[in-house]
């Protein structure tokens, strides 16, 4: 079967629009992050919303927790690139100010903001307004009497439950614009609770690992929640929560959405062998000095950097471009077609022209170009690889040696 045509069949979920981008419905599921910076200095806020907004971010949360920070929402919404959320935690008013402010939705903790009378007037403004509002279920931050009622513990039960009494009190005022999230650090607690909501409610869903902490575990934990349940068809928006800098959590929800095929690509995906004893470079070296001369490139191409020439054009041979390793020299390959033979200090340059080359003009025009080389670039590949089987031989892990020696081993035990 052909990979790119493995798709996961995704929940219908009503839409809502959070400013100009679409959430659930159908809609690409987008990517949010969230500004460190206090909300009042709203220069500086306006300068992580734009860094955000290039590294992948679909819609930014910033903070209002003082009366302050509804005056920078009010400066920043006009000239921000991306909708912006109000995050309110404890205070109903500051709900009010950002909604006067014309942020373009709000995001309540229904554990933090419990009087109803509260919840209803914020529902009620939001509604004349036409804002939408997520109701923002936090394991850490669940409602006492919930937590009580499950038995003194966070259960997805529990945190479902504290949802849908939100949901009761929006439904009193008629108001309908939600979406949800009923994040947990605990990844299992995470993944049990989207699946039952999921399973009682159709609102679109945010999914998230709250407090994943800093990378790479932080990655792993976030990572694990929301492409389970992505896989699973659940999730209409997402975001990483790492204790890191949101540009990351904003290009990783970015790069796991389109490894899932879930949003068009907009940069490399670089792909690179593991390294063995067969490698004639250091692949993570020339790996990474490609990941940082792609990093801001545009370039929606499969790249790939292998270790040697004797696996790597045919492993890496649906890629858009790579490159090999062979005798101090790299063999540069399009859609596993040799095209030229450049040193080896000249690899990842030589890799970029090439991308930057093929994203214009395509991959015909790529192999068109190299009409002339083509042949001496596979007579020098077909050098490299025979000399590389010649001196490494065919079993490079020496794993028939291995097994021999485990052979005779046993025969001295016994
Ligand atoms: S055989 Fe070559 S391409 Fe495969 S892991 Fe080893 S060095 Fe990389």
């Amino acid at each position: 079967m052909d990979a790119g045509a493995v798709t996961f069949p995704r929940k219908q979920t009503r839409r809502i629009m959070v400013g100009d981008v679409p959430v659930g419905g159908g809609a690409p599921i987008t990517v949010q992050s969230m500004t460190i910076t206090k909300t009042a200095d709203h220069e500086g806020t306006l300068q992580q919303i734009y860094a955000l907004a290039a590294a992948g971010a679909d819609i930014v949360r910033c903070t209002c927790n003082e009366p302050e920070a509804a005056e920078g929402l009010a400066r920043i919404v006009p000239r921000s690139p991306v909708p912006i959320v109000a995050d309110i935690h404890h205070q109903y008013r500051r709900a009010l100010e950002a909604l006067e402010a014309g942020v373009h939705c709000l995001r309540l903790n229904p554990g933090n903001i419990r009087r109803p009378e509260h919840i209803k007037a914020v529902a009620s403004e939001a509604k004349d307004r036409g804002v939408p509002i997520r109701i923002g279920v936090n394991g850490g931050s669940l409602d006492p009497e919930l937590y009580d009622k499950y038995g003194g513990r966070v259960t997805p039960e529990a945190m479902v439950e504290s949802a849908l009494r939100e949901i009761a009190y929006f439904e009193e005022v008629d108001f309908d614009l939600i979406k949800i999230s009923v994040k947990a650090s605990n990844v299992p607690l995470m993944i049990e609770a989207y699946r039952q909501l999921s399973e009682v409610t159709d609102h679109p869903l945010h999914l998230g690992v709250t407090e994943a902490g800093p990378p790479p575990a932080g990655i792993v934990k976030a990572t694990a929640g929301i492409a389970t349940l992505l896989a699973e068809g659940i999730g209409d928006t997402i975001r990483y929560s790492l204790t890191s800098d949101p540009v990351d959590e904003a290009r990783l929800g970015r790069q796991l959405l389109e490894c899932f095929g879930l949003r068009e690509r907009k940069n490399v995906d670089l792909i690179a062998c593991p390294s063995c004893g067969r490698a004639e470079i250091d692949v993570y070296k020339i790996a990474q000095q490609a990941q940082e001369a792609f990093k801001d490139r545009l370039i929606p191409l499969q790249v790939a950097v292998m270790g040697c020439v004797v696996n790597g054009p045919g492993e890496a041979r649906d890629a858009d471009i790579g490159i090999a390793a062979g005798n101090k020299r790299g063999h540069l390959f399009v859609k596993g077609t040799n095209v030229a033979v450049v040193p080896e200090d000249e690899m990842v340059d030589t890799l970029v022209e090439w991308a930057e080359f093929i994203n214009t003009e395509g991959v015909e025009a790529a192999l068109d170009r190299a009409k002339s080389t083509r042949d001496a670039a596979r007579k020098a590949a077909e050098e490299d690889r025979q000399r590389n089987l010649d001196d490494r031989g065919d079993d490079v892990n020496a794993s028939e040696q291995l097994v021999e020696l485990l052979r005779s081993e046993r025969t001295k035990e016994s």
